[in-house]
């Protein structure tokens, strides 16, 4: 008999998405002429960078000819792309990355969802609260959670929550944990970890001989010249942090796919009997041996970036989505609302009036009285509720307009 594995039970459905989806259309079909504007997108719009597109053509083109068609690539990611990514991302900021302690993958994604493969199952886990749904669920179906309480939260794990008074940035645990995970630019609430708060955690990593997960998809929006952009900005950090980057919002590749994380050499955690291993290379033969690479084509459209051309680009293109949430950010003050991040992430965390705190209340109202919608903070966590998360993906123009709308909020 063939059993499942219970763990993915533990689950509750993906109701967020869904719900919201649900109450959008029935508001649609009962107003058939409201135009809603969807500031919940959590995916990009705009077209992908030409020399991104023009590098895709000319890889497509040498795949069609025989001298130079390229069946498997190497698993850890084409070496121009890998040494690319070392030298324009680490060492053109004094960091020390090399090549070989970069892993091209097909998104963060899945990265950060198989990254818990590497570690023990005991090991003790500590997250955000609210946070990106993919490093909670991904050990609950590993087996290393026990239930769903009441509270909303799993039984077995650490929460650390992130609110207004602790200005969204998550404190060290009293106890010891061994995997730390930590967003910044943050997904949801746009706010971001300093250089201080990143020297407590790593501080905490050295003491406990813990890891920290540090997910930096956003990394490309930071506009504060003292917000580290790499948790390797932090002394240390190489003994104790694990990477993970994306091109999915640096340059528009949510649909083309490619991703990357930095794990350094001398990285290591310890077995049963005590002997130190290099996490490294337990990813290297996870890596080696359930993916056979990125595509060749995709790569090469990745590497295109990192060139004076490529960077302007990418630049103009998350400018474009930062001008957006400058203008939400901008116009719900000026109605009165209370809004945190959206300065170095296209996200915006809206403050829910005192007189609606529930985070659905205030969609269904936004969604009845001015055709828009947001994402409710609850889904992300129980220490979102109490907000709306707003977006910056969507056109300029419909960016503006729902602006308008939001101007006489009352
Ligand atoms: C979008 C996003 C990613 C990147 O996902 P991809 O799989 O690379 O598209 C990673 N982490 C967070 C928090 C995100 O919001």
């Amino acid at each position: 008999m063939a059993k499942v594995n219970e763990n993915y039970l533990k689950l509750p459905g993906s109701y967020l998405f869904s719900e919201i989806g649900k109450r959008a259309a029935k508001f649609q079909k009962e107003n058939p002429d409201a135009k809603i504007i969807r500031l919940g997108i959590g995916d990009v719009t705009r077209p992908l960078p030409q020399v991104c597109i023009d590098a895709m053509k000319r890889a497509a083109d040498e795949m069609g000819k025989v001298e130079t068609f390229r069946g498997y690539g190497p698993e850890q990611g084409y070496g121009f792309l890998r040494e690319k990514i070392a030298d324009f991302n680490y060492a053109r900021r004094g960091l020390k990355v090399s090549p070989e302690e970069i892993f091209i993958s097909d998104g963060s994604k899945c990265d950060c969802g198989n990254i818990q493969e590497i570690f023990a199952l005991d090991s003790k886990i500590a997250i955000g609260d609210p946070v990106y749904p993919v490093y909670l669920d991904s050990n609950v179906m590993a087996g290393r959670t026990g239930d769903l309480q009441s509270d909303g939260h799993f039984a077995g794990v650490t929460y650390l929550p992130c609110t207004a008074e602790n200005h969204f940035s998550p404190q060290p645990p009293a106890e010891k944990v061994d995997i730390i995970y930590l967003c910044s630019p943050n997904n949801p609430t746009g706010t971001v970890l300093g250089k201080d708060a990143l020297k407590a955690w790593v501080a905490y990593a050295k003491a406990n001989d813990a890891v920290i997960l540090f997910d930096a998809a956003y990394a490309a929006y930071i506009t504060e010249p003292d917000v580290p952009r790499s948790i390797y900005e932090i002394d240390g950090a190489r003994d104790v942090a694990i990477e993970f980057r994306s091109f999915s919002k640096t340059a528009g590749f949510t649909g083309t796919r490619c991703g990357y994380i930095v794990i350094p050499e001398g990285l290591t955690g310890t077995t049963s009997t005590g002997e130190r291993v290099p996490f490294k290379n337990l990813w290297a033969r996870r890596h080696t041996t359930k993916f056979n690479g990125t595509s060749y084509i995709t790569q090469r459209g990745a590497e295109a970036i990192y060139s004076d051309e490529g960077q302007a680009q990418i630049k103009a293109l998350v400018n474009y989505y930062l001008e957006n949430a400058r203008i939400i950010r901008e116009s719900l003050s000026a109605a009165g609302l209370k809004t945190f991040g959206g300065v170095n992430a296209p996200y915006i965390w809206l403050k829910t009036p005192d007189d609606m705190p529930s985070s659905w209340d205030f969609f269904d109202k936004l969604l009845r009285t001015k055709h828009i919608i947001g994402t409710p903070g609850a889904g992300f966590g129980p220490c979102g509720e109490g907000y709306l998360r707003l977006t910056s993906f969507n056109s300029r123009e419909n960016t503006i307009e729902a602006c308008e709308r939001l101007k006489t909020f009352s």
